[in-house]
């Protein structure tokens, strides 16, 4: 039995947490917000097995331009931000490469292929399997030139196992009758499936561990004690020094500043998004709803309707712009014209993106016992499970395969 000490309880680091205590350990998680507040609970909530295609892909990157000088964009950059974003961004713009896509895409499907058996197995562990709607998710376009910017992304997830059936507009319409009449094409994505409430399952999973045994300190993580090539001890803000055999950094975006002061650089940026939750959205909608042209995916969780998405390049020092969830509210009305938006309630998370638009997960060469399990843009909800999964191999030290190499936090 090790001691671990996780920073970070966000849905990846409470996967691990879970993970890693069913092998055993005293595991203590370190979460200075509140419990299922973190990223997820502003996202889509979908377990979104076919996104594997980067971001980077040149039909998105040729639109970005004319993105940036529309404030109201699906993609900005804040100018007070933008240069320290130049690095990354550079490195980013690189993998727009058809080769370089390629592989990452071929990468990320070994991950996310793997992510709903683990989910699952996740949900039937803390007896929740509710929690897993399993309906695919439809993407809208209004004509043939919105429908082509996914045209490549979608042949090559085709390509490598996805299911994406492409309909018109009107059978997505006899599909989910709240949407529009007026959409030309559509596409169902037969992979996917969504969380019902990404909020609830954070604190079921945070609930079980704790009620096994597990230790949660409202704490951040300040800083670490080191022997050597070896963290003997994680520092919290409060003062206290916990000693530890294994530390696992997964603070999402966070977890740059917490790698940085062991000596290891992360190419890591925390894209902003925005979630509105609409309490009495008046329409009834069955499956997750996505309208690329304007950036937002709308959700129907539990008890509302969330409006989610932008793609918001920012310092994580940077304030929300909450007009930019407001944006996707106004322009939630050209999917769902039935629309009402009068009860809502807003929050923004910051996506933890790397450049190559794969996650981190595993060890750091230099330090023989920390793990790392963060980056993982918009796939943290999907591989929240699939990650802990692994920690827990890294842990035990069994072999891993050559494909989780990928995921290396030393390949910066
Ligand atoms: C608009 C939007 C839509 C999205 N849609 C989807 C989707 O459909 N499907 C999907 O899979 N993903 C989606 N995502 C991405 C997903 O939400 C994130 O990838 C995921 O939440 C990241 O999880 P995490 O645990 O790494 O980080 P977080 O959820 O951010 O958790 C990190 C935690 O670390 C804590 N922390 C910070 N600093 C410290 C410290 N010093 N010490 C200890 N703890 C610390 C924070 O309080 C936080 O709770 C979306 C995101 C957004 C914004």
């Amino acid at each position: 039995m090790k001691r671990v000490v996780i920073a970070g309880g966000g849905v990846v680091g409470i996967s691990c947490a879970l993970a890693l205590q069913a092998e055993g350990h005293s595991v203590t998680v370190l979460e200075p917000g509140p419990i299922g507040e973190g990223a997820s609970w502003a996202s889509c909530g979908c377990i979104a097995v076919g996104e594997i295609v980067p971001l980077s892909q040149p039909g998105m990157l040729m639109k970005v331009p004319g993105w940036l000088l529309d404030p109201e964009a699906p993609l900005s950059l804040r100018p007070a931000s933008a240069l320290g974003l130049l690095p990354w961004f550079a490195r980013f713009t690189a993998n727009s490469m058809p080769s370089r896509m390629r592989a990452i895409a071929a990468d990320l499907a070994r991950l996310t292929f793997a992510a709903t058996a683990d989910f699952k197995a996740q949900l039937a562990d803390i007896e929740t399997p509710e929690l897993l709607v399993e309906r695919p998710v439809i993407k809208l376009f209004d004509d043939e030139r919105d429908k082509a910017v996914m045209g490549a992304a979608f042949d090559l997830a085709r390509e490598l196992g996805c299911t994406i059936d492409d309909i018109s507009g009107r059978e997505a319409h006899e599909m989910e009758p709240a949407i529009a009449t007026d959409f030309k094409f559509a596409a169902v994505l037969r992979d996917w499936s969504f969380v019902s409430d990404p909020k609830r399952l954070v604190k079921k999973l945070m609930q079980a561990f704790v009620q096994r045994g597990g230790t949660v300190l409202p704490l951040a993580c300040k800083g670490f004690q080191r022997d050597g090539a070896r963290v003997t001890g994680v520092e919290t803000a409060d003062g206290q020094l916990l000693p530890a055999d294994e530390v696992v950094i997964a603070a999402g975006t966070h977890s740059k500043p917490l790698a940085k002061n062991l000596g290891i650089k992360l190419r890591l940026e925390g894209v902003m998004g925005y979630s509105t939750g609409l309490q009495d959205p008046g329409l009834d909608l069955k499956h997750t709803v996505f309208y690329p042209a304007g950036g937002f995916g709308v959700t129907p969780y539990e008890n509302e309707l969330a409006v989610a998405g932008t793609v918001e390049f920012a310092s994580l020092a940077a304030a929300p712009k909450w007009r930019r969830a407001d944006v996707l509210v106004k322009r939630a009305h050209r999917v769902l014209p039935g629309l009402q938006d009068r009860h809502h309630s807003r929050r923004m998370g910051r996506r933890p993106f790397t450049p190559d638009t794969r996650p981190i997960i595993g060890r750091t060469v230099n330090l023989a016992n920390v793990s790392l399990a963060t980056g993982h843009g918009q796939l943290g909800l999907t591989l929240g499970a699939t990650t802990g999964r692994i920690i827990a191999d890294v842990i035990a030290g069994r072999p891993l395969s050559e494909e989780i190499r990928a995921f290396s936090p030393d390949r910066f």
